[in-house]
């Protein structure tokens, strides 16, 4: 799918994140079922699956056979377009099986992974670099917001100057940069952010990207515990651009239900 970012970029993005599920491919159709009479409004929301790798082929062709206006994410890409790098998948690869973004610096590879921010810089320059759009993952730990809003900003900023380090103003120019403000605290254990707690570092990382890196137009996502009892609060709330769904996405009711909160 071509994008072109002034369309897009209007829109608010909600991203699944299927994590390492599921296990079956045959377990995917069922998946997507819940997008057939979800009767979504394609004017106010873009909608994003980002599946484990091995399956964005197999999703690519069922989006092109029904023409779903779904985009396909990878969920992590190398940092080098191709090499000996054995058990790597680079963004160049899964642009060519269909994907349209990378989620980059998700938490759980920074945390189990060993995802430092050099090695998420590196990689959101290989995404750049094959045109896909970036989905950056930034947020702080539990102990870090127990010190309070001053500490995590810090934390955050630190996580954004790592993950753009050196990357020219000219890198942007079509190539769309999305950030996912997703506390570590917040991800799978059921305690979401309030909205008020995500839009005020969310509107710091807005500063932050247009002083510092001349991007006012960023779409900036909350992520962390959404489903379909408070999507909304998060989705449509001003301040906010969309939301990086994790857990709630990969359980086919909860799935239906969400899909149903966006609905035309
Ligand atoms: C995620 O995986 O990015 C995420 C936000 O997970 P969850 O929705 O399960 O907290």
């Amino acid at each position: 799918m071509i994008r072109i970012i002034s369309d897009y970029s209007m829109k608010k993005l909600i991203a699944f994140n299927w994590k390492m599920y599921p296990k079956k491919a045959a377990d995917i159709e069922g998946l997507l079922l819940a997008f057939d009479d979800a009767n979504i409004d394609t004017d106010r929301y873009e909608i994003a699956i980002a599946p484990p790798a091995v399956y964005l082929p197999m999703i690519a062709d069922i989006f092109y056979e029904v023409k779903a206006d779904i985009s396909l994410a990878m969920q992590n890409c190398a940092w080098q377009s191709e090499g000996a790098l054995t058990g790597e998948i680079s963004a160049e690869m899964g642009k060519n099986v269909g994907a349209d973004y990378a989620i980059i610096g998700h938490s759980e590879r920074r945390m189990h992974l060993g995802e430092t921010d050099e090695v998420v810089n590196k990689k959101v320059k290989a995404a750049m670099g094959a045109r896909l759009g970036v989905i950056l993952c930034v947020g702080e730990p539990i102990e870090v917001r127990k010190q309070g809003i001053v500490v995590v900003k810090k934390y955050i900023k630190r996580q954004i100057d790592g993950a753009l380090h050196a990357i020219e103003p000219s890198s942007y120019r079509g190539i769309e940069l999305c950030i996912a403000y997703e506390p570590i605290w917040a991800i799978g254990t059921g305690k979401a952010a309030t909205p008020e707690d995500a839009v005020e570092v969310i509107a710091f990382i807005r500063s932050i990207l247009n002083t510092n890196y001349g991007i006012p137009t960023a779409r900036i996502l909350y992520g962390g515990s959404v489903n379909a009892k408070n999507v909304t609060l998060f989705v449509e709330h001003d301040g906010i651009d969309g939301a990086l769904v994790g857990g709630a996405s990969i359980n086919k009711k909860e799935l239906k239900s969400i899909l149903k909160t966006l609905h035309s």
